[in-house]
């Protein structure tokens, strides 16, 4: 099937979670099999158009203009093998279809923050989830990707040694992935959630915070985000109007209640969702927006987090525009280079941050200003914001970004691709 722009469920099919820019493409195929995506690309040859690909919309910075949009959302079945822990996922699977085929085994995907997002979007960016410092990155643990590379072919990329390297970390800039089969792991349940702070009566959350991620272990992946809390009868009670700090824990293993004591020991939160939790559930630590809306943001990998005490006034109650700010602990198996190398980059960061505005761009450059020093690169999976060559260049080792560049020539000599960063 294919849609045109008189055609009915045209606005359906083309807009997706990210409001900002949407795609408005001459041609829609909205796919439901490996098949039905070969047609659409070779339609694109056919008709000498652009590609754009789009699963659940999350990662979207710029709409396409014509062209064609492969549409995936509906070709997002998942299969589970027990018995090798792994498991297929196709193009259109969000994290939230591949937590609830795994779960029944006790089994667990690196998954990230928000369900509502397409599994393979953000496994070609890398993929920085849940237990990231435990297992490392989503990227690391892929074992095979069918794609459809723009000469209309359909490739076992882990046959083509550059091609699988390229994808895994490389973004959508070497074909239309059909399907990924990913490795997944004895995680039933994890001891998580958030602790939410007000700033105005604990101001030091986030030094404390920063001060106990040197001493955990890599079985506790957590973050902070700093934000403020719309006045609304939407959000609970406790922590409406506020600007909060939310620290977000996920912990493996026994020992959760202890390892986060000197956390509590801060005062008595806002608000406090931490406790066991079945891995399925894991969407509700960060509790992060389900629905549509339009945002921008600017990703750095920083090697610490000494510019802290700016935030408040750049970024907070101080600055003229409030902004969220999300910040990662790294460290810990994403130090670690993985069995068959990948072309994620920065493996020495020690935290990601993020500067995310609600709606248009603007101020994030002044936010991060304090940051340079301790800048070593960035993460395109949270960078929402159109970068120039160079700035994408940032998110890759040096000489890992030429070799992606070359592969891109290779297998999209004529930029078919409209990839979400172009390499
Ligand atoms: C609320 C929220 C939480 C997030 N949490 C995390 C997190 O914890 N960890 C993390 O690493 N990232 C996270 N991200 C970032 C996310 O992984 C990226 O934005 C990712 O690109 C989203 O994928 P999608 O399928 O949802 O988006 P889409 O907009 O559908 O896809 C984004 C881009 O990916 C490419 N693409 C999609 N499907 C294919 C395909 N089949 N073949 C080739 N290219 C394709 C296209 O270039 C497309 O423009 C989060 C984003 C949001 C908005």
């Amino acid at each position: 099937m294919m849609l045109t722009t008189t055609s009915t469920g045209y606005d359906e099919a083309r807009l997706g979670f990210q409001r900002q820019d949407p795609h408005r493409p001459e041609v829609i195929f909205p796919v439901t099999s490996t098949t039905e995506i070969e047609e659409a690309v070779r339609y694109a040859i056919d008709h000498d158009l652009r590609i754009a690909v789009q699963a659940s919309g999350h990662g979207l910075i710029k709409g396409i203009d014509g062209g064609v949009l492969i549409a995936t959302g509906d070709f997002n079945g998942v299969t589970v093998d027990a018995g090798e822990k792994t498991a297929w996922i196709e193009a259109g699977a969000t994290w939230q279809d591949v937590l609830a085929a795994t779960a029944p085994y006790g089994l667990a995907p690196l998954s990230g923050s928000s369900p509502g997002v397409g599994a393979i979007s953000y496994t070609l960016g890398g993929g920085l989830g849940l237990m990231a410092r435990r297992f490392g990155y989503a990227a690391d643990h892929v074992r095979r990707i069918e794609v459809v590379t723009t000469d209309g072919v359909r490739r076992n990329a882990e046959e083509d040694p550059e091609l699988f390297w390229a994808l895994r970390g490389g973004g959508g800039n070497f074909g239309v992935v059909t399907g990924v089969e990913v490795e997944l792991f004895d995680v039933p349940t994890l001891y998580g959630g958030s602790l939410y702070f007000d700033l105005a009566a604990d101001p030091t959350v986030p030094e404390v915070w920063r001060e106990w991620t040197r001493s955990v272990p890599e079985e506790v992946t957590s973050a902070i985000a700093i934000l403020p809390i719309p006045d609304i009868p939407q959000v609970p009670a406790p922590v409406r109007g506020k600007y909060i700090a939310q620290v977000q824990l996920a912990i493996l293993g026994d020992g959760g209640e202890d390892l986060i004591k000197p956390l509590r020991a801060i005062g008595e939160p806002a608000l406090d969702t931490v406790g066991e939790m079945p891995y399925v559930d894991s969407g509700q630590i960060f509790a992060e927006p389900e629905r549509p809306d339009s945002y921008s943001s600017r990703n750095v990998l920083v090697s610490d987090l000494d510019a802290l005490a700016t935030l408040p006034e750049l970024a907070g109650p101080g600055a003229e525009r409030m902004h969220v700010i999300g910040i990662r602990h790294l460290g810990g198996a994403l130090t670690r280079e993985p069995e068959i190398p990948n072309a994620v980059g920065h493996r020495d960061a020690a935290y990601s941050l993020t500067v995310l505005t609600p709606g248009k761009a603007g101020g994030e450059q002044t936010i991060l200003e304090p940051w340079r020093a301790s800048t070593v690169g960035r993460f395109l999976n949270f960078s929402f914001a159109t970068l120039t060559p160079d700035e994408i260049a940032d998110a890759y080792d040096p000489g890992d970004h030429t070799r992606l560049t070359e592969l891109r020539r290779r297998y999209d000599p004529r930029r078919r691709l409209w990839a979400n960063h172009q390499l």
